[in-house]
């Protein structure tokens, strides 16, 4: 009998455009289990069904139920709410204002904290000590688009309105193509999955000489692939997204002088073709000045293994500071959402 059991599961859900990741683990925070459906949430109408069944499947699979489950935490790429578990906006998947945390909750009676994904997938790295004994962290996630989550002195730092590490809408070069924020150049158009994936198809439209696929749109992996087997226009984007993420880098740690930059996110999955230009460039700016060598040493950059899963442990943290604030609360309002996952500390 499950339900005799004491509940001793969280659960990470990383809500992705064309994945639903689902990570789980006890509360000492040793994996139980990963399961990913890949296919996204969809619109708003039916991503907490798609999301619920993704949980009940990771449950199934790990051969627990879901009275086992103490908490849920879920990563969101997009403007959220924490207090209210509400997804204010998600505009690449298209939801505005959607309670995501009180329908999670009110379907499996647990707390269920969520937060903007690659600011809990920082939280998850900090707490699970990724970099070591590092106070300060900041995570550059570079996906289908470009975002940042900081920590500072253990605890993650959100920002007035919760826009804290949305550098993929500064403005790299002014006279650059259109970005779907409204500006032009943004550091997304240059460096994201998407924006390299458009700069490809910008070179192939215009008759650019080149090994990129003509036969259908042309994706980041197309042109890191390319790039590694010496096509010029493919290893010309490589090199200025290089050059873009190494100033991230640069910038990130000037500003907030964490000692250390983690990347991930899908773009990052190329490996060596993706980390060799950003080193080029790194290394451009410590020949230069001897403040940037000081800034920028050798092991500043961490590059995260393609199976990390840091958005889904970041879940998880997010899942075990929901669980902690209820249990240190009263005990008869189990079933409530929790409030600012500011809270979330490495502790
Ligand atoms: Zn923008």
């Amino acid at each position: 009998m499950t339900g005799t059991r004491t509940p001793d599961v969280l659960a990470g859900i990383d809500v992705g455009g064309s994945k639903i990741a689902v990570v789980l683990a006890d509360t000492d925070l040793r994996p139980l289990d990963r399961h990913v459906i890949p296919t996204g949430a969809g619109d708003a109408g039916y991503a907490v069904d798609r999301i619920a069944h993704a949980l009940e499947a990771a449950l199934e699979q790990a051969g627990r139920a879901t009275a086992d489950l103490c908490a849920i935490g879920v990563g969101v790429p997009g403007r959220v709410e924490p207090g209210q578990g509400t997804v204010t906006l998600a505009v690449n998947l298209g939801w505005h204002d959607l309670p995501l945390g009180p329908r999670l909750a009110a379907r499996f009676r647990v707390p269920v904290a969520i937060e903007n994904d690659v600011r809990a997938a920082a939280a998850g790295l900090h707490a699970r000590r990724a970099t070591g004994d590092d106070a300060d962290l900041a995570y550059l996630g570079i996906g289908t688009g470009i975002s940042a989550g900081v920590v500072i002195d253990g605890v993650l730092h959100r920002g007035s309105r919760g826009l804290a590490g949305e550098i993929g809408h500064v403005v790299l070069e002014p006279d650059g193509p259109r970005c779907a924020c409204g500006l032009r150049g943004c550091f997304e158009a240059f460096a994201s999955g998407r924006g390299i994936g458009e700069l490809a198809q910008a070179a192939v439209d215009a008759g650019e000489a080149t090994s990129l696929p003509t036969d259908r749109p042309c994706t980041a992996v197309d042109v890191y692939r390319q790039a590694a087997r010496g096509d010029a226009v493919s290893r010309r984007i490589v090199e200025a997204a290089g050059r873009y993420v190494a100033r991230a880098i640069h910038e990130l740690v000037m500003t907030y002088d964490v000692r250390r930059v983690v990347l991930g996110g899908g773009v990052t999955h190329a490996g060596t073709p993706f980390l060799d230009p950003v080193t080029r460039a790194l290394d451009g700016l410590r020949a230069m000045s001897e403040l940037a060598r000081e800034a920028l040493p050798p092991d500043v950059v961490h590059l995260l293994p393609p199976d990390a899963d840091a958005g889904g442990w970041g879940g998880v943290i997010l899942a075990r500071s929901a669980a902690r604030r209820t249990a240190s609360a009263d005990a008869g309002q189990a079933a409530s959402v929790g409030p600012a996952a500011r809270e979330v500390t490495a502790s």
